[in-house]
């Protein structure tokens, strides 16, 4: 990790072993974002020397760091959303997990082709999620400018997923 403030925000994740299931080392970013000068190195450092018109964060804690990732950069924020959440959809993706199937649903009326999107996550893990995330918004006829989280787990060579994407993490483990 490069600058200090960032050294210092990395403390401030949790390891929890056993979440969500016995084995899993669960990374909890919480502490990290409840931090104020820990949040604001994250979120610039996210952003910084993107050129984005739109931040989407991907369920759950995709919004909270996106939003403030697009209040930071001066744009609007996009939520990508698990299925039975959203009144209308514009778009959806369906992708394999480890074990079984989910789906990303995009609102109606938010994205508009041709948009440069940051795709924002907290984690990238197996890098399912986050490849689907860049699929839908290519799907959608929106390009994307860059895939950013704060934390990659990178034994689970989860970037391999995001083929042809910049694909930034502040902190890999
Ligand atoms: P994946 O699709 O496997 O890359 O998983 C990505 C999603 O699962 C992210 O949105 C993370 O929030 C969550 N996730 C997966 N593994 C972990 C972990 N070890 N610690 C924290 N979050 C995780």
């Amino acid at each position: 990790v490069a600058d200090e403030a960032l050294r210092e925000a990395a403390r401030l994740v949790r390891e929890v072993p056993d979440f969500p299931e016995p084995g899993v080392l669960f990374r909890d970013i919480s502490p990290m974002l409840a931090n104020g000068p820990a949040l604001n190195a994250v979120v610039s450092a996210l952003g910084r020397d993107f050129d984005f018109d739109v931040v989407a964060g991907v369920e759950a804690r995709g919004f909270l760091v996106g939003a403030a990732v697009a209040h930071a950069f001066g744009t609007g924020v996009i939520g990508l959303r698990k299925p039975g959440k959203l009144p209308v959809v514009a778009d959806r993706i369906e992708y394999s997990l480890e074990y079984g199937r989910a789906t990303l649903e995009l609102p109606a009326e938010t994205l508009r082709p041709g948009q440069r999107v940051l795709v924002v996550d907290d984690v990238l893990a197996t890098g399912g999620t986050l490849g689907a995330a860049c699929r839908l918004v290519r799907q959608a006829g929106a390009d994307v400018a860059a895939a950013a989280v704060v934390l990659e787990l990178t034994a689970l060579e989860g970037r391999d997923k995001i083929l042809g994407e910049k694909v930034r993490a502040l902190l890999q483990v």
